[in-house]
């Protein structure tokens, strides 16, 4: 120790813990103090100390399957670990995972790409940020259209990448769904690049093949546009339609990044694996990503590798289809109770795991415990409050949206019937 410096106690510890610490300030940078947290992980995060505080809450908030992890898949992984794939990768991953990405996407999605164009990163969530951090430079004015309501990160990544979002509002009479129209129209000199998402967090709404090619019809006509296209819930499609990708359409193609992971399908959103596909400048996004990634994170965990192979595989397919249909049921379960609360409009899921009804005809009102609702933000707050049960307010999810409050139906009927029943009482109970 230097002349004068102290060693830390206990006591300095109890004081670190402390909010009113004197000690010192550290200046925290202005791009993180002026960054929103992501309101979907702030409600999740809510249950889970209620929850560790001995409250029971009925949790509509997290985005995550509640099933385990396919068997299959998770011995694939502790087959990697004993076997000693411990060590670093290549930063954009290893071969044969990306080989059985690119063969993936071109067997179902009809993109035509190889194991070059894949980088697999941190979850689907790190795949976007890196995406757009390849795409975007602070000071230049560039501009990426969202279709609203879209997923509460959207706009951060966009912005912590020096760029700002353009939010393509839509409405629950229409499904949530934008059209070619209206993409059009929001084209201008300074749009770097749209961000596509479906099935969609959190509408649960899914674009046809049809609606997805009349928007590419108008993308084809602005080649400065790149398409970033966000597919994590391809597999959870309860309406009939069949996933389509964008990245399929051979004039886009060199410029559409389309974005998955492990994390929805087979669920495993704690493994934290996703990736990217981006066959533009003859593999050189990819790389460029690839570039970012070994200054950031590196490698993913080593030994997820092979779970990554299997789940991919006809192997994991049944077990797929199987929480598939559970979601299907619970869909059908959730938006009939919903479709029952007082002067509540809701549009029937037919994709993810996740309801959006609007809830605004009650704003004004005030709750049998007494708190005035005046938005989504309070309607939620007090229903935790009073009901104990957890939504997401809709304000993140868009301009368009700060009427709505999203329910995740990645939990059991029971849980459902229970939830929702209770929200229909609150509801009921407002005045
Ligand atoms: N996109 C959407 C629309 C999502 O809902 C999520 C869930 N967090 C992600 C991307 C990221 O998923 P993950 O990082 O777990 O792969
Ligand atoms: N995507 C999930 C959700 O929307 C998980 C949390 C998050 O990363 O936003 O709830």
């Amino acid at each position: 120790m230097v002349a004068g410096l102290r060693e830390a106690s206990a006591r300095d510890v109890d004081r670190a813990r402390s909010s009113d610490s004197d000690a010192c300030m550290i200046q925290i940078s202005q791009r993180v103090t002026g960054l929103k947290p992501s309101a979907t992980i702030g409600v999740d995060a809510r249950v889970k100390a209620l929850r560790a505080s001995g409250v029971e809450v009925i949790s509509f908030g997290a985005g995550e399957p509640d099933f385990d992890t396919p068997a299959n898949i998770r011995d694939a992984a502790i087959e990697g670990l004993n076997t000693g794939k411990t060590h670093y990768t290549l930063v954009e991953g290893e071969p044969a995972a990306r080989k059985a990405i690119a063969e993936k996407l071109k067997r179902e999605n009809g993109i035509a790409c190889g194991p070059e164009h894949i980088v697999i990163s941190a979850g689907a969530k790190h795949s976007l940020y890196l995406a757009l951090q390849c795409l975007l430079d602070p000071g230049k004015g560039q501009e990426v259209i969202v279709p609203t309501p879209a997923w509460v990160s959207y706009r951060p990544m966009v912005e912590l990448a020096g760029g700002s979002v353009v939010e393509l509002g839509t409405k629950i009479e229409d499904a949530f769904k934008v059209t070619a129209a209206q993409v059009e129209r929001a084209i201008s000199a300074k749009t770097a690049a749209i961000i596509l998402n479906s099935p969609s967090n959190p509408t649960g709404m899914v674009y046809s093949k049809r609606e997805l090619t009349a928007i590419a019809d108008v993308l084809a006509k602005h080649e400065h546009v790149v398409i970033v296209t966000d597919e994590i819930y391809e597999k959870l499609i309860f309406s009939g339609e069949k996933a389509f990708s964008i990245g399929s359409i051979r004039e886009l193609a060199e410029r559409t990044v389309t974005v998955n992971g492990m994390s929805k399908a087979f669920a495993m959103t704690g493994w934290r694996l996703g990736y990217a596909c981006a066959t533009g400048n003859g593999g050189g996004f990819a790389k460029a990503m690839t570039k970012l990634q070994g200054q950031m994170t590196s490698n993913v965990t080593s030994f997820c590798y092979p779970a990554i192979v299997e789940a991919l595989s006809e192997r994991s397919a049944e077990a797929v289809e199987t929480m598939r249909k559970q979601f299907a049921k619970r869909a059908e379960l959730i938006f009939g109770i919903v479709s029952g609360w007082k002067d509540v409009k809701c549009a029937k899921p037919m994709g993810a795991f996740y309801v959006f009804p609007d809830v605004s005809a009650h704003f004004g009102k005030v709750t049998p415990g007494g708190r005035k609702v005046e938005s989504a933000k309070s309607f939620a707050e007090a229903l935790l409050e009073e009901e104990k049960v957890a939504v997401v307010p809709g304000e993140d999810f868009g301009k368009c949206a700060e009427g709505c409050v999203r329910l995740s139906f990645a939990c059991s009927e029971k849980n459902i019937e229970e939830g929702c029943g209770r929200i229909g009482k609150f509801v009921a109970g407002l005045k």
